[in-house]
């Protein structure tokens, strides 16, 4: 079975680690990681998403935090500072800084990223193929008004500097509407089985992948059936602040709202949290199968039940 996946950072890693297990041998997942939240910092190109992914996959995932390395040390990060030189805001651990380098090392001698996670990836052995979403430049950016007046933002300082503690005003993914799928995307597309979307954020994650042009198209006109699980439960965000971003695109923080927000020409399927099992009838409603169980992804096994269970309904809205 070819199982294709679209995620984000730490909601779409933990989701593929149980994936993982609840595959058959010989089944093959695709990944097809958001690059929106890039950025550049000490003039390097940092890809959070798609490190978050191959560093769980990998075994090399501080698990506590969800993102970065275990076992790091911040020799640089203070170093820097010493020199002034800043942000101060972002965490690159020493560690860290060495996958930034190789990948930075790699786009200046001509190599395009798509060509570089795999690079990285030889190392990690994720032991699912890493694609990022486009080779090009995708940034997403956010306009908020704070006491310097309305502009846009980068996410990551929205983000990681901000805490979101601003209203989002809109979500900009900044070079999406020129950028192209990267080579292997649309045709890992069109040959699944199966396409899941994990739990991932569904604009600033999800939606920044699906806002390259041809990906949601192909997506929605696969053959295969399209499943997402819901990050929303009990109408809040399991980690993080989706609410926000949900906010600027004028989507309530509800499981169903999010299905809803996708849509009936894209999902077949949904599975939201028990705990949101009144969102079931209104989901069907809007004529996407769906399913209320556990979706807290507390440990492997309790979220490898999840991605079977999401196989599952796939299979349901196959036959
Ligand atoms: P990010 O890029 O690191 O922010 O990660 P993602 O976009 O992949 O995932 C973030 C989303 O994961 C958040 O909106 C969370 O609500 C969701 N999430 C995190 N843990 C869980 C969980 O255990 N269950 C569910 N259903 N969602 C989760
Ligand atoms: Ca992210």
């Amino acid at each position: 079975m070819r199982i294709v996946a679209l995620a984000g950072g730490i909601g779409g890693a933990r989701f593929l680690r149980g994936l993982k297990e609840a595959v058959a041998p010989g089944d093959e997942i695709t990944v097809i990681g958001n690059t929106g939240d890039d950025i550049h910092l000490f003039g390097l190109k940092v890809c959070p998403d798609l490190d978050t992914v191959m560093y769980t996959l990998g075994g090399g995932i501080h698990e506590d935090q969800g993102w970065g390395r275990a076992d790091e040390t911040w020799s640089v990060k203070e170093e820097m500072k010493a020199y002034g030189v800043g942000p101060e805001w972002f965490g690159l651990g020493d560690r860290d800084f060495a996958t930034h380098i190789v990948r930075t090392q790699m786009i200046s001698a001509g190599y395009p990223l798509s060509a570089v996670t795999e690079a990285l990836c030889d190392r990690w052995q994720p032991g699912v193929r890493l694609i990022p979403m486009s080779d090009d430049r995708v940034e997403t950016h956010v306009r908020i008004t704070d006491g310097q007046g309305t502009r846009a933002v980068h996410f990551q300082e929205y983000w990681v500097r901000l805490h979101a503690a601003v209203d989002a005003e809109a979500i900009i993914p900044v070079g999406a509407d020129t950028a192209k799928p990267a080579p292997g995307v649309l045709e890992a597309v069109a040959a699944a089985d199966v396409i899941l979307l994990p739990p991932s954020n569904p604009v600033v994650s999800i939606g920044t992948v699906l806002a390259v042009p041809g990906i949601r198209q192909a997506v929605a006109s696969a053959a295969a059936p399209v499943v997402g699980l819901s990050p929303i439960v009990g109408g809040a965000p399991v980690r993080g602040m989706a609410d926000k971003v949900l906010a600027a695109v004028g989507v309530d923080t509800t499981a169903e709202a999010v299905a809803r927000y996708y849509g009936a020409d894209l999902l077949d399927g949904w599975l939201v949290d028990t705990s949101d099992a009144d969102a079931v009838q209104g989901v069907e409603e809007a004529g996407i199968r769906c399913r209320a169980v556990p979706l807290m992804m507390t440990d492997v096994p309790a979220t490898a039940a999840m991605a079977r269970t999401a196989l599952e309904l796939a299979a349901e809205v196959r036959g």
